[in-house]
């Protein structure tokens, strides 16, 4: 079982030629409502591969909140641990994309950012009974930690994706953090080391097991990933060679299908290559669809990738 800590957005894609100017007015060609947030596509990129997987966040008191919810559902997550804010709007991420697919976006958090260590308590047992915990930056780091920190207690495996990249973790969660999956930018952003060859990846994997890590996976888009654990085995899987047309949500897939094929014995990853080939034949499939949850696979398509 795995639970998902983390965030729900409605992403409103908007496609133009050229992305505006400061001070110019620009017509849209098109406006796509589509679910996103880091947090719910790694949960439907777990639950499509396979996992029994479980949502604990929050919306706000509006369409889009409720909309998103009921994604999920037929995406066969549970969602009793999802909550409604008051105050708050549910998050949406504001998505300008130009014809030669670039795109520009601004988010609005919302009722993302209203997780608080409370809402962590209250699936306390939820927690207790995955195999997983999985989680992002884009829910605060307070929260995670307290949900870290409890399913260590109780000897569940949690899962950090640094994203989106932040200059200081200003908090002992790495502490907490069984394996961080960081792409590059994120890895340089929190170790300080440039991840551009084979010895700086190392380099980047010692300092997060300084910090208190025990396995690290490295993004490298289409090379793939690196993986190193703290007893210093290390290596790489290929991606797969195919042609990307949108590369949202590609990080998003590698780590939900990830979490839905590891296998934890002891506290010891036995199978890290094989999960790693299948989460890229996962993110290969996503890079060659448009926006976030349309383009996650189901585990049928993701078995038949060669
Ligand atoms: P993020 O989306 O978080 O920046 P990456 O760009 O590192 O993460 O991509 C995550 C994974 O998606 C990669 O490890 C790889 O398996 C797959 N991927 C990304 N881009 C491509 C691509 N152009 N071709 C094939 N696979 C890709």
């Amino acid at each position: 079982k795995i639970t998902v800590l983390g965030s729900i957005n409605m992403d409103i894609v908007m496609k133009v030629e050229e992305m505006p100017l400061k001070g110019e007015t620009i017509s849209v060609q098109d406006v796509l409502h589509i679910g996103g947030g880091k947090g719910a596509n790694q949960a439907v990129a777990a639950s499509r591969a396979g996992g029994k997987t479980n949502f604990i966040g929050k919306v706000g008191k509006d369409e889009d909140g409720s909309t998103l919810c009921s994604l999920l559902k037929e995406d066969n997550i549970d969602i009793s641990h999802v909550k409604v804010d008051e105050q708050y709007a549910t998050g949406r991420a504001f998505i300008m994309v130009n014809r030669n697919g670039e795109n520009s976006i601004m988010v609005h958090s919302g009722a993302n950012m209203t997780i608080e260590d409370k809402d962590v308590a209250d699936a306390q047992a939820v927690i207790r009974e995955s195999d997983f915990v999985v989680s992002q930056f884009e829910v605060p780091v307070h929260a995670i930690e307290e949900a870290f920190k409890y399913a260590k207690e109780h000897h569940v495996c949690t899962i950090l994706n640094p994203a989106p990249a932040i200059a200081k973790l200003d908090s002992p969660l790495l502490a907490h953090t069984d394996i961080i999956i960081p792409n590059e930018t994120e890895a340089a952003s929190l170790t300080g080391v440039i991840v551009d060859s084979e010895a700086s990846m190392l380099e980047a994997a010692k300092r997060f097991v300084e910090m208190g890590v025990r396995y690290v996976i490295i993004t490298l888009g289409s090379k793939g990933a690196f993986y190193y654990s703290a007893d210093s085995e290390f290596g790489f899987v290929s991606a797969f060679k195919v042609k990307a047309v949108d590369t949202t949500a590609a990080g998003d897939t590698f780590i939900g299908a990830l979490a839905s094929q590891l296998n934890v014995v002891e506290g010891k990853i036995t199978n890290m290559e094989e999960a790693i080939l299948f989460a890229n034949k996962a993110s290969s499939i996503t890079v060659q669809g448009e926006g976030a949850q349309p383009s996650i696979p189901h585990k049928q398509q993701i078995d038949a990738v060669m």
